[in-house]
């Protein structure tokens, strides 16, 4: 089968994307290469369909995305996205997926890929349900078409579910949904590397830093403040990464003991331990 997959929203331009207990844009960022990934490991035919960071209006990173999977005559087209109604949610939303509502196809990959995402733990929100609204990525793309939102960036139990089964195991759903096949362990190559305590020896990632002097907006700092950060991280060497969003830290390998105390130093800037810091 040749399936055109494609990452929601752009780091830069129009096409922004939500903004919660985690952001939409890194989650489907991961979550939409792990089933590619997959998708290859079992055979098919796999466009990436997602545009190149460019500053892009909404449209025309819709109308990319959309021309892409037409002109390579896609027989699937799947729209990675995480949901968002509120500024806070407490408590669970769950997962939809949409689909056109004259394919009749649509609504068959739609509803067994929510039947695997209910699977995961997380609840049905809308479940499988046919647009209403026109999207464009239903509208017009010639082939059938689903919208993934496995759940809320926003609601507190949705995230936990999230946390609890990561990134592959989200992915593997998703494939499981569109083609029946679970993926063999060791195919996908995606091996999620988050632990969750540090139980071993890891590398500590911080959350994105915030830029300013000493940690607030300033016209004269609009980086970050390194002698800021310094002393959150005494006793072990780090690199900053970045990437069109901001810069975070990611340490050099410590021993558990070491990157719990990293951890409680960081604080809300912790976000996670690695065991490979790819
Ligand atoms: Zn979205």
């Amino acid at each position: 089968m040749k399936i055109a997959v494609g990452r929601c929203h752009q780091y830069t331009g129009e096409d922004g994307a939500s903004q919660g207990l985690v952001k939409e844009i890194d989650v489907a960022e991961k979550y939409y290469k792990l089933v590619i990934e997959g998708l290859r490991s079992q055979g098919h035919e796999v466009l990436d369909v997602t545009p190149p960071e460019a500053n892009r209006s909404l449209s025309n990173s819709l109308n990319y995305r959309i021309e892409k999977a037409n002109n390579w005559g896609a027989d699937l087209f799947v729209s990675c996205h995480v949901n968002n109604a509120y500024k806070e949610f407490n408590g669970a939303m769950g997962c939809e997926v949409l689909y056109h509502r004259n394919s009749s196809k649509g609504k068959e990959y739609a509803e067994k890929v929510n039947s695997e995402l209910l699977n995961l733990g997380f609840v049905k929100h809308q479940g499988a349900y046919a647009d209403t609204r026109g999207l464009a990525e239903m509208n017009n793309t010639d082939m059938p078409a689903i919208i993934i939102e496995p759940f809320f960036v926003e609601a507190t139990e949705d995230v936990a579910v999230y946390n609890r089964v990561g990134d592959t195991a989200l992915a593997n759903a998703i494939i499981k949904g569109i083609t029946g096949q679970e993926v063999q362990k060791g195919e996908s190559v995606g091996v999620n590397s988050k632990i969750e305590e540090a139980n071993q020896n890891c590398y500590v990632l911080s959350e994105y830093l915030p830029t300013g002097y000493l940690g607030h907006p300033n016209t004269d700092f609009q980086g970050i403040d390194i002698e800021y950060i310094r002393p959150y991280l005494l006793g072990v060497r780090w690199e900053v990464r970045h990437n069109t969003f901001g810069q975070w830290i990611v340490t050099e390998l410590l021993d558990p003991e070491t990157a719990k105390n990293i951890r409680n130093s960081l604080g809300s800037w912790f976000c996670e331990f690695r065991t490979n810091n790819k």
